[in-house]
């Protein structure tokens, strides 16, 4: 079993910068991540509202090259942890207990691994909407990430259903690969940033329905038809699609911490306090799966590093 001081499960932008403050701090630190590095923040396709993450200008004021990308982006968060000592693990965690002063956390490989302090930054996963067709088609039509699938309907009619910031910033990328992108959102006004709203209503290629919400997609082999309610009016309608994107918010992966009794919200994302510490000493926990977070790249960014700066503090006074 190996001894270290602080494991951080999930490398997103949270877990990856509390794995760079852990690591310059001097700790011995492991990320344990179950799929890839990076996070959510490799869908993205211009990651343009991260402080100082902006076009290059040349002297005569011309853009060189755009924002890097949620993946660039996150590349080189990885690359900087790595930089300053922290460990890489590839695999998933299946439990967590508290021993004591200590935590053992188990991976899927057999392997277990002892430490003094730890961060769940395992962010949150799509909603999924629940109607019919829409698992049947999932992979054949249905989709949650618009970067990873919008190529596959290109000068194809798409839906994408909801009325957040991931909606418009999706929708406006699908807009870019075909002139017919159909907004669907079930109030009569969006919950996304005012220039995002803006941005979407002013897009030639963007259609909106308002006070409509999906009840079935419909198809053979893949998605060819939804079916429309307008909420007003009650007029059921069946319009041909091709695609279907669902931005219909997150829930928190955030059974770890369920599993360690710490304590989480009504909708089940951890608490914690400024520290970013949950009610379980030595648990901290940071980014989208934390309750009352921003759920931006920055704010977990910010997150992770005051976690790993706590998390610091605290394994200084176990040691001490
Ligand atoms: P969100 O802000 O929670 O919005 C989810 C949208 O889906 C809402 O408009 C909601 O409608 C709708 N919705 C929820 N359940 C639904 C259902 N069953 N059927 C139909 N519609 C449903 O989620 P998000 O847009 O995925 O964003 C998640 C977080 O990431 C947010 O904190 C967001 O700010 C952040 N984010 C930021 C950016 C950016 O800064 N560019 C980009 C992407 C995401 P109601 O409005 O009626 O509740």
């Amino acid at each position: 079993m190996s001894d270290l001081d602080l494991i951080i499960i999930g490398a997103g932008p949270a877990g990856l910068t509390a794995a760079q403050y852990g690591a310059r701090a001097n700790l011995k630190v492991l990320v344990i991540e179950q799929l890839s590095v990076g996070g959510q923040a490799l869908i993205i396709d211009v990651l343009e509202n991260y402080p100082g993450n902006t076009a290059l200008i040349d002297e005569a004021g011309n853009e060189k090259a755009p924002p890097r990308s949620g993946y660039e982006f996150a590349m080189d968060l990885h690359r900087q942890a790595e930089s300053f000592g922290a460990s890489f693990l590839f695999g998933a965690v299946n439990s967590v207990k508290k021993e004591n002063d200590c935590f053992v956390v188990g991976i899927t490989d057999g392997t277990k691994h002892k430490t003094s302090a730890v961060i769940i930054a395992t962010g949150a996963k799509p909603r999924r909407l629940g109607i019919p067709g829409e698992s049947e088609f999932s992979g054949r039509g249905v989709s949650y990430c618009a970067t990873c699938d919008g190529n596959f309907f290109k000068n194809k009619k798409i839906f994408v259903i909801g009325g957040g910031d991931a909606a418009c910033d999706e929708a406006r990328y699908l807009s870019k690969l075909t002139k017919t992108v159909v907004i669907v959102h079930r109030r009569d006004e969006f919950r996304a940033q005012k220039a995002l709203i803006k941005r979407t209503l002013e897009n030639p290629n963007i259609e909106v329905l308002l006070n409509t919400v999906i009840k079935e997609i419909k198809g053979e082999q893949k998605v060819s038809a939804v079916v429309l309610e307008n909420k007003k009016t009650g007029e059921i309608s069946e319009e041909c699609a091709s695609a279907v994107f669902v931005f219909a918010g997150t829930v928190p992966q955030s059974s770890i911490a369920k599993d360690l009794n710490a304590a989480l919200d009504e909708d089940g994302y951890i608490i914690t306090d400024k520290k970013m510490s949950t009610n379980i000493p030595g648990l901290y926990a940071a980014g989208d799966v934390r309750s009352g977070a921003f759920r931006q790249v920055v704010t977990a960014a910010a997150d992770g590093a005051a976690a790993a700066h706590y998390a610091a503090g605290y394994i200084d006074e176990l040691k001490s």
